[in-house]
């Protein structure tokens, strides 16, 4: 019997050129000298650790010919002893390997085993486990980059700062409690001020990037509203760069909401083009209007589409009244033919183009800000949010007893600040928060 090792396929279930299966834990080295005999006399127990060998993997009933490595503890993915198989990949191939492997018995790993092992054996805060997750499920270069960020730990590490410097604010109060007499406190009363306002502010300034890091994590809500014949399934289009939406110079076609998605820096832009917004008699077009009022506000830009080529109309001033509290872009259209006969934030052209690029780049501005030139330095996980709005919240609080020179108190705020900050890199989360982040994890990473 082989003691608490895991295993699972760690590439994609399906029809592969490669799959690999990983095997983790102290009877890592035990399952590869059952299950796979190197090519040239090299025995499996003289493995060289981060060498690739050549040889036959044992499956359950047949052979397949592929490669193992070893990775010796602690320098490994999981901080374990962990041996790869790379097999060929096929179902039945890495079933049979993995029924041969369970049949010594090792355990199937749970989702996001690995990973946690990782966690629990000091080798990734829990910050850096979810910017793997993240990076894993991203469907944007947005989300692969904010991903990142977090696995390579940048965030950790800013924590960690803020909470050395906590730390050190935090020895002068507790060695003037103790000791009143030395005057600690006092000599450095200000000093303790100026650390806890730093840190609060910093706190405050990576707070302030959780709207951007939602949008790169979640994409963008963007509707096209306008009345009819504006051009917006033509801008739709432009914007989608092929025909999804039905063009049509009859006012009105537009009854359906249209879904489309484009990126823009990296980032999701989910567009949908609805219904003007007018009375009508017509039953199916006021379903639309209706449809039209709900995702103004779902939305997190609305983009108004005018007609650059005609006066303003009753039904414009009416989506522009609708939308005049909302993140808006008010887009004069047919740029072509405009006559400037109004003020909008900018001037295109469906038909030729114009002007799109500079659309997007305004789209890019108001969802993330700044220029189509993503860092990574987002935040993106409203987990860490909650934790440093907790944080910062008890920053004020500690600021608060200052002037009433409560030591005791400073202290107490200070310390759970620290540990709010911790929840982060996950120093101090619970259990079941670090269950429920694994549990979101596929098998086999
Ligand atoms: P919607 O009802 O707002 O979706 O408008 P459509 O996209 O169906 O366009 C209505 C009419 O305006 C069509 O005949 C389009 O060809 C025309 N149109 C759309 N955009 C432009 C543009 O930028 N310039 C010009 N000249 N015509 C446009």
């Amino acid at each position: 019997m082989i003691n608490d090792t895991i295993a699972a396929l760690s590439t994609a279930i399906g029809v592969g050129g490669v799959a690999v299966i990983r095997v983790s834990g102290d009877g890592a080295i035990a399952v590869a000298e059952k299950i796979f005999k190197p090519l040239g006399g090299v025995k499996v127990k003289d493995f060289e650790p981060y060498k690739m060998y050549v040889g036959e993997i044992c499956g359950e009933g047949f052979t397949d010919f592929g490669m193992c490595v070893y990775f010796k503890a602690p320098k490994s993915f999981t901080g374990e002893d962990v041996v790869e198989f790379h097999s060929h990949g096929g179902i039945a191939i890495t079933t049979g390997i993995l029924s041969k492997i369970y049949s010594l018995g090792v355990r199937p790993a749970t989702k996001g085993e690995y990973t946690k092992r990782a966690f629990l054996n000091g080798k990734m805060s829990l910050a850096s486990c979810e910017g793997l997750i993240d990076m894993i499920n991203s469907e944007s270069v947005g989300e692969v980059k904010a991903g990142y960020y977090l696995y390579r730990e940048k965030l950790t590490e800013k924590i960690k700062s803020l909470q050395s410097e906590l730390t050190y604010a935090l020895a002068f109060i507790d060695a003037g409690i103790d000791y009143p007499e030395e005057g600690v406190v006092e000599d450095n009363y200000d000093e303790i001020k100026k650390t806890v306002a730093k840190v609060k502010g910093e706190v405050e300034e990576i707070i302030s990037r959780y709207r951007s890091g939602r949008a790169i994590k979640s994409g963008v809500k963007t509707a096209l509203l306008g009345k009819p014949n504006t051009g917006k399934s033509s801008l739709l289009n432009r914007l989608l760069d092929y025909d999804k939406a039905i063009v049509s110079p009859v006012a009105g076609t537009t009854r359906d909401v249209v879904e489309g998605e484009i990126h823009i820096g990296g980032v999701r832009f989910f567009l949908s083009d609805t219904a003007g917004i007018r009375d009508s008699d017509d039953k199916i077009e006021s379903v639309g209007v209706e449809r039209a009022k709900k995702i103004i506000k779902g939305s997190d830009i609305c983009v108004v589409v005018l007609d650059g080529s005609s006066d303003l109309t009753e039904e414009d001033e009416n989506v522009l009244k609708e939308t005049e509290n909302e993140n808006r872009i008010i887009v004069a259209n047919k740029c072509d033919k405009d006559e400037g006969r109004f003020a909008a934030d900018i001037r295109v052209s469906a038909l030729t183009g114009e002007g799109i690029d500079e659309l997007k780049e305004m789209l890019f501005q108001r969802a993330v800000g700044g220029k189509i030139d993503l860092g990574g330095d987002f935040l993106t996980e409203e987990r860490h949010y909650i934790a440093l709005k907790s944080a910062k919240e008890t920053l004020e609080a500690a600021e608060k007893n200052f002037s009433a020179a409560a030591l005791e108190l400073i202290a107490s705020d200070i310390k759970t600040a620290w540990d709010q900050l911790g929840e982060v890199s996950g120093e101090t989360a619970s259990e079941s928060i670090i269950d429920e982040i694994f549990s979101k994890f596929c098998v086999g990473k």
